[in-house]
Protein backbone atom coordinates (compact mmCIF):
# COMPACT_ATOMS: atom_id res chain seq x y z
CA UNK A 1 0.00 0.00 0.00
CA UNK A 2 1.25 3.47 -0.94
CA UNK A 3 0.85 5.76 2.34
CA UNK A 4 -0.61 9.43 1.27
CA UNK A 5 -1.36 12.99 3.64
CA UNK A 6 -3.95 13.75 0.13
CA UNK A 7 -6.03 11.99 -2.31
CA UNK A 8 -8.13 13.77 -5.32
CA UNK A 9 -11.11 11.65 -6.60
CA UNK A 10 -14.20 13.17 -9.13
CA UNK A 11 -11.50 13.60 -11.44
CA UNK A 12 -13.41 13.05 -15.22
CA UNK A 13 -9.58 13.05 -16.97
CA UNK A 14 -6.61 13.37 -15.58
CA UNK A 15 -3.83 14.46 -18.75
CA UNK A 16 -0.76 12.91 -17.06
CA UNK A 17 1.74 13.88 -20.38
CA UNK A 18 3.99 11.22 -18.44
CA UNK A 19 3.97 8.86 -22.03
CA UNK A 20 6.87 9.31 -23.71
CA UNK A 21 10.23 10.84 -23.91
CA UNK A 22 10.77 14.27 -23.48
CA UNK A 23 10.49 16.69 -25.18
CA UNK A 24 7.91 15.30 -27.13
CA UNK A 25 7.57 16.06 -30.98
CA UNK A 26 5.49 14.88 -34.30
CA UNK A 27 2.80 12.64 -33.29
CA UNK A 28 3.84 12.47 -29.80
CA UNK A 29 3.13 15.83 -29.07
CA UNK A 30 -0.59 14.54 -29.37
CA UNK A 31 -0.27 11.56 -25.91
CA UNK A 32 -1.71 13.32 -23.09
CA UNK A 33 -1.38 10.25 -21.23
CA UNK A 34 -5.10 10.66 -20.20
CA UNK A 35 -6.26 8.93 -16.98
CA UNK A 36 -10.61 8.39 -17.35
CA UNK A 37 -12.46 8.59 -13.79
CA UNK A 38 -8.97 9.41 -12.11
CA UNK A 39 -7.93 9.81 -8.66
CA UNK A 40 -4.30 11.30 -7.25
CA UNK A 41 -2.75 11.09 -4.08
CA UNK A 42 -0.39 12.64 -2.49
CA UNK A 43 2.37 12.98 0.24
CA UNK A 44 4.45 16.03 1.75
CA UNK A 45 3.44 18.15 -1.50
CA UNK A 46 4.56 15.63 -3.99
CA UNK A 47 2.40 13.00 -6.53
CA UNK A 48 2.55 9.09 -5.43
CA UNK A 49 -0.11 8.01 -6.98
CA UNK A 50 -2.02 8.15 -10.68
CA UNK A 51 -4.72 6.20 -11.54
CA UNK A 52 -8.14 4.45 -12.39
CA UNK A 53 -10.31 5.78 -9.39
CA UNK A 54 -11.90 2.17 -8.76
CA UNK A 55 -7.89 1.09 -8.28
CA UNK A 56 -7.39 3.84 -5.45
CA UNK A 57 -9.02 1.83 -2.22
CA UNK A 58 -6.64 -1.55 -3.37
CA UNK A 59 -3.56 0.56 -3.97
CA UNK A 60 -3.46 3.93 -1.44
CA UNK A 61 -4.23 4.59 2.38
CA UNK A 62 -5.13 7.76 3.47
CA UNK A 63 -3.61 8.89 6.46
CA UNK A 64 -5.89 8.72 9.48
CA UNK A 65 -8.55 11.44 9.83
CA UNK A 66 -8.40 12.38 6.79
CA UNK A 67 -11.25 12.40 3.71
CA UNK A 68 -10.42 12.37 0.20
CA UNK A 69 -10.99 15.75 -2.01
CA UNK A 70 -13.69 15.36 -4.39
CA UNK A 71 -13.49 17.11 -7.64
CA UNK A 72 -16.58 17.38 -8.87
CA UNK A 73 -16.16 15.05 -12.24
CA UNK A 74 -13.86 17.92 -13.91
CA UNK A 75 -10.69 17.49 -15.83
CA UNK A 76 -7.24 17.94 -14.25
CA UNK A 77 -4.04 19.25 -15.57
CA UNK A 78 -0.50 19.69 -15.07
CA UNK A 79 0.33 23.37 -13.51
CA UNK A 80 1.00 24.96 -16.71
CA UNK A 81 4.63 26.20 -17.62
CA UNK A 82 5.20 29.72 -19.05
CA UNK A 83 8.46 29.63 -20.75
CA UNK A 84 8.64 32.95 -22.00
CA UNK A 85 7.90 35.79 -20.04
CA UNK A 86 9.52 39.71 -19.78
CA UNK A 87 7.82 39.90 -16.26
CA UNK A 88 10.18 42.34 -14.59
CA UNK A 89 9.11 45.67 -15.85
CA UNK A 90 8.10 49.03 -14.00
CA UNK A 91 5.24 51.51 -15.82
CA UNK A 92 2.97 50.43 -18.92
CA UNK A 93 2.62 51.24 -22.34
CA UNK A 94 -0.64 51.30 -22.90
CA UNK A 95 -0.88 54.60 -25.14
CA UNK A 96 1.07 52.72 -27.73
CA UNK A 97 -2.34 50.77 -28.53
CA UNK A 98 -3.80 53.78 -30.05
CA UNK A 99 -0.78 54.92 -32.00
CA UNK A 100 -0.41 50.99 -33.19
CA UNK A 101 -4.24 51.21 -34.32
CA UNK A 102 -3.57 54.74 -36.01
CA UNK A 103 -0.71 53.02 -37.77
CA UNK A 104 2.36 54.47 -36.33
CA UNK A 105 5.78 52.08 -37.07
CA UNK A 106 7.79 51.08 -34.31
CA UNK A 107 10.18 53.70 -34.71
CA UNK A 108 7.45 56.78 -34.41
CA UNK A 109 6.17 54.98 -31.74
CA UNK A 110 9.73 55.47 -29.95
CA UNK A 111 9.71 59.02 -31.06
CA UNK A 112 6.97 59.75 -29.60
CA UNK A 113 7.89 58.46 -26.15
CA UNK A 114 7.28 54.99 -26.31
CA UNK A 115 8.87 51.70 -27.12
CA UNK A 116 11.27 49.92 -25.20
CA UNK A 117 13.08 52.65 -23.95
CA UNK A 118 10.59 54.05 -22.28
CA UNK A 119 10.02 50.74 -20.08
CA UNK A 120 14.09 50.92 -19.64
CA UNK A 121 13.66 54.28 -18.04
CA UNK A 122 10.90 53.41 -15.87
CA UNK A 123 12.54 50.36 -14.73
CA UNK A 124 16.12 51.79 -14.13
CA UNK A 125 14.03 54.69 -11.95
CA UNK A 126 12.19 52.19 -10.15
CA UNK A 127 12.66 50.95 -6.62
CA UNK A 128 13.19 47.37 -5.54
CA UNK A 129 9.60 47.66 -3.64
CA UNK A 130 8.24 49.47 -6.66
CA UNK A 131 9.76 46.36 -9.08
CA UNK A 132 8.41 43.63 -6.60
CA UNK A 133 5.05 44.89 -6.10
CA UNK A 134 4.13 45.16 -9.71
CA UNK A 135 5.58 41.84 -10.63
CA UNK A 136 4.11 39.78 -7.63
CA UNK A 137 0.70 41.53 -8.99
CA UNK A 138 1.13 39.84 -12.49
CA UNK A 139 2.60 36.47 -10.80
CA UNK A 140 -0.52 36.23 -8.76
CA UNK A 141 -2.87 36.11 -11.41
CA UNK A 142 -0.75 34.42 -13.67
CA UNK A 143 -1.09 31.56 -11.06
CA UNK A 144 -4.63 31.88 -10.60
CA UNK A 145 -4.48 31.08 -14.47
CA UNK A 146 -2.98 28.04 -13.86
CA UNK A 147 0.94 28.56 -14.66
CA UNK A 148 2.76 27.03 -11.46
CA UNK A 149 5.99 27.38 -13.14
CA UNK A 150 7.62 30.73 -15.11
CA UNK A 151 10.69 31.74 -16.83
CA UNK A 152 11.66 35.22 -16.52
CA UNK A 153 13.77 37.31 -18.18
CA UNK A 154 15.71 40.18 -17.49
CA UNK A 155 16.71 42.85 -19.73
CA UNK A 156 15.13 46.13 -19.33
CA UNK A 157 17.80 47.80 -17.09
CA UNK A 158 20.71 47.35 -19.35
CA UNK A 159 23.15 48.07 -17.17
CA UNK A 160 25.21 46.24 -15.07
CA UNK A 161 24.14 46.76 -11.85
CA UNK A 162 20.69 46.89 -13.12
CA UNK A 163 20.56 43.68 -14.47
CA UNK A 164 21.52 41.99 -11.49
CA UNK A 165 19.25 43.67 -9.30
CA UNK A 166 16.28 42.34 -11.71
CA UNK A 167 18.06 38.55 -11.48
CA UNK A 168 18.40 39.02 -7.60
CA UNK A 169 15.08 39.97 -7.36
CA UNK A 170 13.54 36.80 -9.02
CA UNK A 171 14.00 34.17 -6.19
CA UNK A 172 12.56 36.71 -4.21
CA UNK A 173 9.40 36.78 -6.66
CA UNK A 174 9.41 32.93 -5.95
CA UNK A 175 9.30 32.83 -2.36
CA UNK A 176 6.79 35.41 -1.75
CA UNK A 177 4.52 34.42 -5.08
CA UNK A 178 4.72 30.72 -4.67
CA UNK A 179 5.42 30.10 -8.35
CA UNK A 180 8.78 28.34 -9.26
CA UNK A 181 10.71 30.56 -11.30
CA UNK A 182 13.58 30.17 -13.57
CA UNK A 183 15.86 33.40 -14.31
CA UNK A 184 16.99 34.11 -18.08
CA UNK A 185 20.05 36.80 -18.23
CA UNK A 186 19.04 38.81 -21.39
CA UNK A 187 21.17 42.02 -20.75
CA UNK A 188 21.67 41.83 -25.09
CA UNK A 189 17.39 42.46 -25.32
CA UNK A 190 18.46 46.10 -26.77
CA UNK A 191 21.47 48.28 -27.16
CA UNK A 192 21.54 50.85 -23.97
CA UNK A 193 21.18 54.25 -25.09
CA UNK A 194 24.67 54.63 -23.72
CA UNK A 195 26.18 52.10 -26.47
CA UNK A 196 23.80 53.61 -29.30
CA UNK A 197 25.50 52.92 -32.84
CA UNK A 198 28.18 50.60 -31.01
CA UNK A 199 26.71 47.40 -30.74
CA UNK A 200 29.92 45.95 -31.06
CA UNK A 201 31.74 47.56 -27.76
CA UNK A 202 28.36 46.98 -25.94
CA UNK A 203 28.36 43.04 -26.79
CA UNK A 204 32.20 42.62 -25.83
CA UNK A 205 31.51 44.30 -22.56
CA UNK A 206 28.70 41.59 -22.13
CA UNK A 207 31.27 39.37 -22.97
CA UNK A 208 33.92 40.39 -20.91
CA UNK A 209 32.56 41.92 -17.77
CA UNK A 210 28.94 41.41 -17.64
CA UNK A 211 28.05 37.46 -18.17
CA UNK A 212 31.22 36.42 -16.11
CA UNK A 213 29.62 38.82 -12.85
CA UNK A 214 25.85 37.27 -13.77
CA UNK A 215 27.63 33.38 -13.83
CA UNK A 216 29.99 33.87 -11.05
CA UNK A 217 27.13 34.95 -8.77
CA UNK A 218 24.77 32.14 -10.17
CA UNK A 219 21.80 34.54 -10.93
CA UNK A 220 20.76 33.10 -14.29
CA UNK A 221 20.14 29.44 -15.84
CA UNK A 222 20.06 31.04 -19.36
CA UNK A 223 21.35 33.77 -21.48
CA UNK A 224 19.21 34.94 -24.27
CA UNK A 225 19.54 37.17 -27.31
CA UNK A 226 17.30 39.59 -29.49
CA UNK A 227 18.53 38.58 -32.67
CA UNK A 228 16.79 40.93 -34.84
CA UNK A 229 17.69 44.13 -37.50
CA UNK A 230 18.64 47.14 -35.26
CA UNK A 231 19.45 45.39 -32.31
CA UNK A 232 22.14 42.62 -32.63
CA UNK A 233 23.24 41.01 -35.64
CA UNK A 234 23.97 37.00 -36.12
CA UNK A 235 27.55 37.45 -35.39
CA UNK A 236 26.92 39.45 -32.49
CA UNK A 237 24.86 37.57 -30.95
CA UNK A 238 26.84 34.26 -31.89
CA UNK A 239 29.89 35.74 -29.68
CA UNK A 240 27.77 35.87 -26.80
CA UNK A 241 26.05 32.84 -26.89
CA UNK A 242 29.30 30.73 -27.24
CA UNK A 243 30.53 33.19 -24.74
CA UNK A 244 27.65 32.30 -22.27
CA UNK A 245 27.90 28.87 -23.17
CA UNK A 246 31.65 28.37 -21.64
CA UNK A 247 30.13 29.91 -18.94
CA UNK A 248 27.40 27.35 -18.44
CA UNK A 249 24.85 29.00 -19.37
CA UNK A 250 21.87 27.08 -21.15
CA UNK A 251 21.53 29.45 -24.28
CA UNK A 252 17.81 31.03 -25.87
CA UNK A 253 17.41 32.77 -29.08
CA UNK A 254 14.54 35.72 -29.30
CA UNK A 255 14.94 34.84 -33.56
CA UNK A 256 13.30 35.73 -36.69
CA UNK A 257 10.44 37.46 -34.91
CA UNK A 258 10.37 40.62 -37.13
CA UNK A 259 12.87 39.76 -39.76
CA UNK A 260 14.66 36.16 -41.10
CA UNK A 261 18.14 37.19 -39.89
CA UNK A 262 19.22 33.64 -39.59
CA UNK A 263 18.74 33.22 -35.85
CA UNK A 264 17.01 30.26 -36.41
CA UNK A 265 19.84 28.63 -38.12
CA UNK A 266 22.21 30.05 -35.12
CA UNK A 267 19.78 28.71 -32.42
CA UNK A 268 20.89 25.22 -33.71
CA UNK A 269 24.63 26.18 -34.87
CA UNK A 270 25.26 26.85 -31.29
CA UNK A 271 22.74 23.97 -29.95
CA UNK A 272 20.91 26.41 -28.04
CA UNK A 273 17.86 25.11 -25.66
CA UNK A 274 15.30 26.89 -27.57
CA UNK A 275 14.24 29.35 -30.30
CA UNK A 276 11.73 32.01 -29.76
CA UNK A 277 9.65 33.26 -31.91
CA UNK A 278 10.20 32.15 -35.14
CA UNK A 279 7.52 34.46 -37.11
CA UNK A 280 9.79 34.67 -40.21
CA UNK A 281 11.75 31.91 -40.20
CA UNK A 282 11.94 30.16 -43.50
CA UNK A 283 10.69 26.66 -43.54
CA UNK A 284 14.15 25.41 -44.68
CA UNK A 285 15.52 26.09 -41.61
CA UNK A 286 12.89 23.85 -38.98
CA UNK A 287 15.11 20.46 -39.90
CA UNK A 288 18.21 22.69 -38.61
CA UNK A 289 15.97 23.15 -35.13
CA UNK A 290 14.65 19.01 -35.77
CA UNK A 291 17.86 17.52 -35.79
CA UNK A 292 19.58 19.85 -33.43
CA UNK A 293 17.08 19.16 -30.64
CA UNK A 294 16.20 23.03 -30.24
CA UNK A 295 12.89 23.85 -28.90
CA UNK A 296 10.51 26.04 -30.74
CA UNK A 297 9.42 28.70 -27.70
CA UNK A 298 5.90 29.75 -29.89
CA UNK A 299 4.19 33.19 -28.16
CA UNK A 300 0.89 33.22 -30.45
CA UNK A 301 -0.43 36.30 -28.48
CA UNK A 302 2.49 38.52 -29.26
CA UNK A 303 1.79 38.85 -33.60
CA UNK A 304 -1.76 39.34 -32.57
CA UNK A 305 -1.26 41.59 -29.91
CA UNK A 306 1.18 43.74 -32.62
CA UNK A 307 -1.54 43.99 -35.31
CA UNK A 308 0.80 41.86 -37.21
CA UNK A 309 -0.06 39.66 -39.99
CA UNK A 310 1.95 37.25 -39.35
CA UNK A 311 1.39 33.95 -37.85
CA UNK A 312 3.22 31.57 -35.32
CA UNK A 313 4.01 28.55 -37.43
CA UNK A 314 2.78 25.59 -34.82
CA UNK A 315 1.93 23.41 -37.05
CA UNK A 316 4.24 23.74 -39.71
CA UNK A 317 7.28 23.25 -36.80
CA UNK A 318 5.45 20.19 -35.39
CA UNK A 319 5.36 18.60 -39.20
CA UNK A 320 9.02 19.32 -39.43
CA UNK A 321 9.54 17.58 -36.06
CA UNK A 322 10.59 20.95 -34.11
CA UNK A 323 9.62 19.98 -30.55
CA UNK A 324 7.22 23.10 -29.92
CA UNK A 325 6.69 24.92 -26.40
CA UNK A 326 4.61 28.02 -25.44
CA UNK A 327 4.90 31.40 -23.48
CA UNK A 328 2.69 34.13 -23.10
CA UNK A 329 5.67 36.71 -23.99
CA UNK A 330 4.62 38.72 -21.04
CA UNK A 331 5.86 42.30 -21.37
CA UNK A 332 4.39 45.52 -21.86
CA UNK A 333 4.13 45.65 -25.27
CA UNK A 334 2.10 42.28 -25.35
CA UNK A 335 0.88 42.13 -21.97
CA UNK A 336 -0.82 38.65 -21.58
CA UNK A 337 -0.83 36.74 -18.25
CA UNK A 338 -2.49 33.93 -18.84
CA UNK A 339 -1.97 31.03 -20.17
CA UNK A 340 -5.51 29.45 -21.35
CA UNK A 341 -5.42 32.32 -23.78
CA UNK A 342 -2.28 31.47 -24.94
CA UNK A 343 -3.38 27.80 -25.58
CA UNK A 344 -6.66 29.01 -27.53
CA UNK A 345 -4.36 31.00 -30.10
CA UNK A 346 -1.96 27.97 -29.85
CA UNK A 347 -5.10 26.20 -31.79
CA UNK A 348 -6.95 29.26 -33.38
CA UNK A 349 -4.16 30.71 -35.01
CA UNK A 350 -0.58 28.48 -34.68
CA UNK A 351 -2.94 25.15 -35.85
CA UNK A 352 -1.44 22.83 -33.15
CA UNK A 353 -4.08 20.51 -32.16
CA UNK A 354 -6.06 21.26 -28.63
CA UNK A 355 -3.66 18.01 -27.30
CA UNK A 356 -0.61 19.42 -28.40
CA UNK A 357 -1.45 22.84 -27.33
CA UNK A 358 -1.02 20.90 -23.71
CA UNK A 359 1.89 19.59 -24.51
CA UNK A 360 3.71 22.14 -25.66
CA UNK A 361 2.02 24.30 -22.34
CA UNK A 362 3.29 21.61 -19.59
CA UNK A 363 6.19 18.71 -20.91
CA UNK A 364 8.04 20.42 -22.94
CA UNK A 365 7.52 23.99 -21.87
CA UNK A 366 9.12 22.50 -19.00
CA UNK A 367 12.04 20.84 -21.25
CA UNK A 368 12.65 24.83 -22.96
CA UNK A 369 13.87 25.66 -19.43
CA UNK A 370 15.18 22.80 -18.21
CA UNK A 371 12.85 22.05 -15.72
CA UNK A 372 11.39 18.69 -17.35
CA UNK A 373 12.60 16.57 -13.84
CA UNK A 374 10.11 19.29 -11.14
CA UNK A 375 7.27 20.36 -13.74
CA UNK A 376 4.90 19.92 -16.92
CA UNK A 377 3.69 16.06 -16.00
CA UNK A 378 1.96 14.42 -13.07
CA UNK A 379 3.49 11.05 -12.14
CA UNK A 380 4.95 9.82 -8.67
CA UNK A 381 7.73 11.91 -7.49
CA UNK A 382 6.84 15.03 -8.96
CA UNK A 383 5.85 18.02 -7.56
CA UNK A 384 2.00 18.28 -7.47
CA UNK A 385 1.28 21.44 -9.10
CA UNK A 386 -2.18 21.10 -11.16
CA UNK A 387 -5.10 23.10 -11.77
CA UNK A 388 -8.40 21.61 -12.07
CA UNK A 389 -10.70 23.00 -15.00
CA UNK A 390 -14.73 22.95 -15.31
CA UNK A 391 -14.50 20.98 -18.43
CA UNK A 392 -14.91 17.16 -18.73
CA UNK A 393 -12.11 16.50 -21.05
CA UNK A 394 -8.90 18.16 -20.80
CA UNK A 395 -8.56 19.37 -24.72
CA UNK A 396 -12.00 22.12 -23.51
CA UNK A 397 -9.10 23.98 -21.82
CA UNK A 398 -8.00 25.05 -25.58
CA UNK A 399 -10.69 24.50 -27.65
CA UNK A 400 -12.69 27.18 -25.22
CA UNK A 401 -11.68 30.47 -25.62
CA UNK A 402 -9.85 31.17 -22.36
CA UNK A 403 -11.05 28.73 -20.10
CA UNK A 404 -9.84 29.79 -16.14
CA UNK A 405 -9.38 26.59 -13.94
CA UNK A 406 -11.76 26.57 -11.28
CA UNK A 407 -8.45 25.62 -8.97
CA UNK A 408 -4.74 25.91 -8.56
CA UNK A 409 -2.85 23.69 -6.42
CA UNK A 410 0.89 24.03 -6.21
CA UNK A 411 2.60 21.31 -4.37
CA UNK A 412 -0.18 19.80 -3.44
CA UNK A 413 -2.03 23.22 -1.30
CA UNK A 414 -4.82 24.95 -2.86
CA UNK A 415 -3.61 28.25 -3.63
CA UNK A 416 -6.30 29.45 -5.93
CA UNK A 417 -10.42 28.46 -6.13
CA UNK A 418 -13.09 30.26 -8.22
ZN1 LIG B 1 10.47 38.01 -25.64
Amino acid sequence: MIAADGVFVGISELATLAVGPVPRRGPAMGELGIVPNAALAIRQGRIVWTGAERQLRRQVRLAGGRRPVDLGGRAVLPGFVDAHTHLLFAGDRHREITWKLEGLSYSEIARQGGGIYSTVTATRRASDAELVRSALDRLRRMHSWGTTTAEVKSGYALTLEGELRLLRLVPRLARASGVNLVPTFLGAHAVPPEYADRADVYIDQLVERWLPRVARAGLARFCDVFCEPGFFDVAQSEKLLFAAARLGFGLKVHADEFHALGGAALAARVEARSAEHLLTTPSSEYPQLASAGVVAVLAPVTPFAALSALRSPGRELVDAGVPVALGTDLSPNSWVEAMPLVLAHAVYDARLSPSEAITASTVNAAYAIAEEERAGQLAPGRPADFSVFPVEHAVEVPYRFGTLPARVYRRGKLVFSR
